[in-house]
Formats: C-alpha cells, sequence, structure tokens
C-alpha cells in the first residue's frame, strides 16, 4: 500500500454509513476435505452424461454478447416446469438473496418478519436503511398469527417475508395464519418457497387468489447453487415496479444457458431431492437416538438442540473430525443450543452421526 491504511481507514469510519461499519461482511469457512454439511446445498453432482450435455451448452455461450436481460428463454422454463399462474409475471434475481435487495430497494420499509428466519431479510434491511422489526415464533418454531397481526397493525409494513419452509427452524408454518398476516399487510407479504423441493407443499395458488403475494424461489437448494439464480412470480403490478430496480443483465449468459439446460432434466434434479428428503427422516432419528432434540423438517436440513453439551463443543468436534455444520447458539436467544445440520449423501450423513457426540 502506498497510502498509510490508517487513513483510509479514517476516511472510510467518516463515510461510510453507521449502520454498515457496525456489520462484519458474511462469513462461509471452507470445508477444505471435509464434509460440508452447513450451508444447505444438494451434495450430488450433475450425473456424468448431463455434464457432458451441459459442456456442450456451454461451448456455444456467447461470452462477448451481453445476456438476453429479459431472460425470456429461462422465464419461458421456469413458467413451464414449475407451473407458474398464467396470470403472473417473472422477475429473475442473482439469487433469491438479489431478489430480496430488490424488493426492498423498491418498496421500502418498514420490514417486517417472524424471528428467527432466513437472516438476509434482516440485513438487507440494513444495507437499504429499512426499519426491521422481528416477531418471535412461539415456543415450537410455529407462527404466532396474534403477535404477527399485532405487528402488523403498529408497524404497517411496507413488505413482511415468511420462509415457508423456515430458515433455521425447517418447518412448515400453519396455512391459517399465514392467510390471517395476508388479510391484515397493508403491503406485500413475500413467501419464499427456497425450500419447496423437499417440502412438498406450495401457496402458489395464492398468487391468483389475493392481490398481495409474491412467491419466490430458487434454484439453489435444488442443486444449482452455483449459479445464482432465484426468481419470483406475482402480479404484473408488483413485478413491473421490482423491474425499475433491477440491474440490466443481472443473470449471466452461463446461468442462463445453464439453467435452461437444467430445466430441461428437472426429473434429475427431482429425484436428487427425494433421495435427500429419504434421508432426513434417517438423520432425524439418529440424532435423537444420540439424545438431541430435533425440531420437524421440510426441508433439506435439521436443527437440533442439545441437552446438556454446550453447542459450541460439539460443532467443535465434528470440525476436528472434519465435518462443517452451522452453530445458531447465539444468533438469536429462541436458537439457544442449537445447531443445524444440511443432509448430505448417505455416506456423508454417516460420518456425520458417527462424529457427532451424545448430546
Ligand atoms: N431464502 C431462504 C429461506 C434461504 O435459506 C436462502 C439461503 N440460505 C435463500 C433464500 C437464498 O438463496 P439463494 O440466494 O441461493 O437463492
Amino acid at each position: 500500500m502506498v497510502n498509510d491504511s490508517s487513513g483510509a481507514r479514517r476516511r472510510a469510519a467518516s463515510v461510510v454509513r453507521p449502520a454498515i461499519r457496525e456489520l462484519s461482511a458474511y462469513q462461509a469457512p471452507p470445508a477444505g476435505d471435509g464434509i460440508k454439511l452447513d450451508a444447505m446445498e444438494n451434495p450430488y453432482e450433475l450425473p456424468p452424461a448431463l455434464k457432458s450435455g451441459w459442456l456442450e451448452v456451454m461451448r456455444e455461450a456467447a461470452l462477448n454478447r451481453y445476456p438476453d436481460p429479459s431472460g425470456a428463454q429461462l422465464k419461458e422454463r421456469l413458467r413451464r416446469v414449475f407451473d407458474l399462474p398464467a396470470g403472473s409475471s417473472i422477475l429473475l434475481g442473482n439469487g433469491s438473496d438479489e431478489i430480496i435487495q430488490m424488493i426492498q430497494l423498491a418498496l421500502g420499509g418498514p420490514v417486517l418478519a417472524p424471528v428467527p428466519t432466513f437472516v438476509m431479510y434482516e440485513m438487507t434491511a440494513r444495507f437499504v436503511n429499512l426499519e426491521f422489526a422481528g416477531v418471535p415464533l412461539d415456543r415450537e418454531f410455529a407462527l404466532d398469527a396474534d403477535a404477527m397481526l399485532a405487528a402488523v397493525e403498529r408497524h404497517q409494513p411496507a413488505v413482511v417475508f415468511i420462509a415457508y419452509p423456515n430458515n433455521p427452524t425447517g418447518n412448515l408454518f400453519d396455512e391459517d395464519a399465514i392467510r390471517r398476516v395476508i388479510g391484515a399487510a397493508p403491503g406485500l407479504v413475500v413467501i419464499d418457497e427456497a425450500y419447496h423441493a423437499f417440502a412438498g407443499r406450495t401457496l402458489m395458488p395464492y398468487v391468483e387468489a389475493y392481490p398481495n403475494v409474491l412467491i419466490m424461489r430458487t434454484l439453489s437448494k435444488l442443486g444449482l447453487a452455483g449459479l445464482r439464480l432465484g426468481f419470483a412470480a406475482a402480479d404484473p403490478a408488483w413485478i413491473d415496479e421490482l423491474e425499475k430496480v433491477r440491474m440490466p443483465y443481472n443473470i449471466n449468459v452461463l446461468t442462463q444457458a445453464s439453467a435452461v439446460f437444467a430445466l430441461d432434466h428437472i426429473d434429475v434434479f427431482n429425484e436428487q431431492a427425494a433421495r435427500i428428503r429419504a434421508e432426513r427422516g434417517r438423520v432425524a432419528a439418529g440424532l435423537a437416538a444420540k439424545g438431541y432434540r430435533c425440531f420437524p423438517s421440510d426441508a433439506n436440513f435439521i436443527l437440533f438442540r442439545c441437552r446438556e453439551k454446550d453447542a459450541g463443543d460439539v460443532f467443535r468436534t465434528l470440525l476436528d473430525d472434519g465435518v462443517v455444520i452451522k452453530n445458531l447458539d447465539g444468533a438469536h436467544p429462541a436458537l439457544a443450543g442449537c445447531l443445524r445440520v444440511t443432509i448430505g449423501t448417505p455416506d456423508e450423513n454417516d460420518r456425520f452421526l458417527e462424529a457427532l457426540p451424545g448430546s
């Protein structure tokens, strides 16, 4: 560095917004040679025959050209494969993370969500300088409809985020409770179905049944986390506004071509998701056999609570054995003593259960 970096630090401190200065940048630990069960990824790669077909598609990709700014071909495939409501429009995002950001940029705040939930709803609110109100889930991590309605009344949120299933708790909220929130909310209600492939349930018909519902999905958990593709379906009146804050070429050429190819082979991904679902019950039984309290999951991960052991000790024991999971102790008061494990291949799950100490 030519300049003394303490000078740069002083300068940055004088202009970077305080709300940003007090944050830490997102950190994801590399698993190295270990087993990565911390990020809700699908553990299976493309089968070899499919990989060859995909490489052929990549060979044709025009890297010298900007991508199709509207992603028309990709949207057509998404509509067909996921049976999106005929009257809806589609918004594409560089992961659903980016869609969360676009929604908050366009709508402003307050932003409301039950907590604990996916942290990016609150983080993004801080990035864009919006008020965030978190409404505690009940002791079993169910949606507390009365508390949600009271918070809607008090805060009059521009947007409510509901993850269905919820991360990190893994459960699907009661539909009646969600409908009450939709009925009371003055603005948009985003139903985030990131874990749809493992849930067997969807609220997609709500897009046509209610004027204020947007459904968000992602290809990440289905086996394509590396592509970074999320999408949202909602009435065109909502999507037209959100389109105004979308960066023109947010979905790159390789992602568009890869996603179209993958969607033409959706059966392969659905079959992988079915394998993951089948393993979920076995991992839950293994956790229970070691004395942990397991919370019911409709996703590709399981939240579990230590009875006596310190969650940090359990996390480190696993890490020493090359198994990376997520320690949620301290992330929210309701998550005291909790850890979250992503469902891997049968071998990976065996390794995890073998390395796991008693609770
Ligand atoms: N929504 C939920 C509920 C999530 O848990 C995650 C990822 N952990 C996302 C959205 C973001 O997914 P992506 O940006 O990969 O589409």
